[in-house]
């Protein structure tokens, strides 16, 4: 998914007894923020930052406990009630997400739930939050699982070249992900519709005239049932792919900046961001599953000494595996922000360039910034090392350009 706009997309949490939060009661206007508000979004963005940093830092020190302490006794215990290896290792996957989700379960509630609300950004009750939250997790069980047991089938049947196969695996399973999220995964979170309205309809085929996309593929999806802030995205691939924006962005938009915030999306379907990140992301899982192969055998030849090829690589190394590809994903992610950032610049270029209107563009993203109570000019290094897109100030720069 190649979402748009500089917080994240499922940062839900919300409150459905509060009939209409002071955001929404204000009347959204374009316009720079004011300092009242300034000093809100700094807040907010400091909150976010240092929540997201605990989270890293957490995630890192469970796996680690579990990878070096826990993970040989409770395989160890695993084995006196089945000798399956397949159902070991699924075993052993359940039992470290949902000790990871106990171990995080705090956190997520402050930053997914008191934070958003303490904002006035959250639409979501504590159930309609904690259901999100069961069912997303839930999600992550199920496919958690199934790719870690074909991961590990990978490993037993190829032995030492297994990183090559697994990477290629890896491939076709992105492909497959980029194909069925949009059509089967976000029907789980949003009720998704075509965009109707006529006036939008004529001046999104307008713009979508020659790029190949159809204007079959615009929908709305409604964002509003979980929190305030708007938001678009280009979802999926080749007859799945679409364009969405949300319902909060439909309804307190004007037409030319809406227009303008759908020329950024048709960018990126101009320029095949998504698919261009699907080859990057093959590059990166050949490195990685590279790594995980050396450090796992290093790791396991220090250990278990009787293990000598990956054909016989023990359940018990799942949680290493986990770490290892944790640490390089983080690893990884300034460069890949920095891809990301390159990729929303070229858009917001083009969406000025195809639009001509660079009035709505700048009003579009000072409501953007407003709404989503965005720190205009966060620290150089947070953006260096966490945003995947520019700076709201970037973004307005540029249309003065
Ligand atoms: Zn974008």
């Amino acid at each position: 998914l190649t979402t748009d706009n500089p917080s994240e997309p499922d940062s839900s949490d919300r409150h459905a007894s509060a009939v209409s939060t002071t955001a929404e009661a204000a009347d959204l206007s374009a316009g720079v923020q004011t300092a009242e508000e300034l000093a809100e979004a700094r807040q907010y963005g400091q909150r976010q930052l240092v929540c997201s940093l605990i989270d890293k830092a957490l995630d890192v020190a469970f796996l680690a406990v579990m990878a070096l302490v826990l993970a040989r006794p409770i395989t160890g215990w695993l084995t006196t009630i089945t000798e399956n290896w397949t159902l070991q290792l699924l075993a052993l996957f359940a039992i470290t997400t949902l000790l990871h989700v106990a171990v995080s379960f705090p956190l997520s509630f402050y930053a997914g739930f008191r934070l958003e609300h303490r904002f006035g950004l959250s639409r979501l009750s504590l159930a309609g939050w904690l259901w999100r939250y069961v069912k997303m997790n839930t999600l992550a069980l199920v496919f958690g699982g199934l790719l870690f047991a074909g991961l590990y089938w990978v490993i037993w049947l190829s032995g030492a070249w297994w990183w090559l196969v697994a990477a290629a695996a890896f491939f076709v399973v992105s492909v497959l992900a980029g194909q069925l999220v949009p059509v089967l995964i976000m029907p789980l979170f949003y009720k998704i519709e075509r965009v109707e309205t006529p006036e939008l309809a004529e001046r999104m085929s307008r713009l979508a005239a020659g790029t190949g996309l159809s204007i079959e593929g615009v929908y709305r999806f409604d964002l509003s049932a979980d929190t305030v802030k708007a938001n678009a995205m280009l979802a999926g691939l080749g007859r799945t792919r679409r364009v969405l924006m949300g319902d909060t962005l439909l309804a307190r938009f004007t037409p030319d900046e809406i227009e303008v915030i759908f020329a950024h999306e048709i960018g990126h379907h101009v320029f095949r961001h998504i698919r261009k990140m699907i080859v990057v992301g093959a590059i990166y899982s050949t490195i990685g599953f590279w790594l995980v192969d050396r450090l796992v055998m290093a790791w396991t030849g220090h250990v278990d000494p009787a293990v000598t090829s990956a054909h016989e690589m023990p359940v018990y190394t799942l949680p290493f595996v986990m770490l290892v590809l944790t640490l390089f994903a983080l690893l990884l992610e300034p460069l890949q922000n920095a891809v990301s950032r390159r990729y929303e610049r070229q858009c917001d270029r083009y969406a000025l360039e195809r639009t001509g209107m660079p009035a709505a563009y700048v009003s579009a993203f000072q409501k953007l910034a407003r709404l989503n109570k965005d720190d205009p000019s966060p620290h150089p290094l947070e953006v260096f090392l966490f945003h995947s897109h520019p700076p709201i100030s970037e973004r307005l720069a540029m249309a003065s350009e």
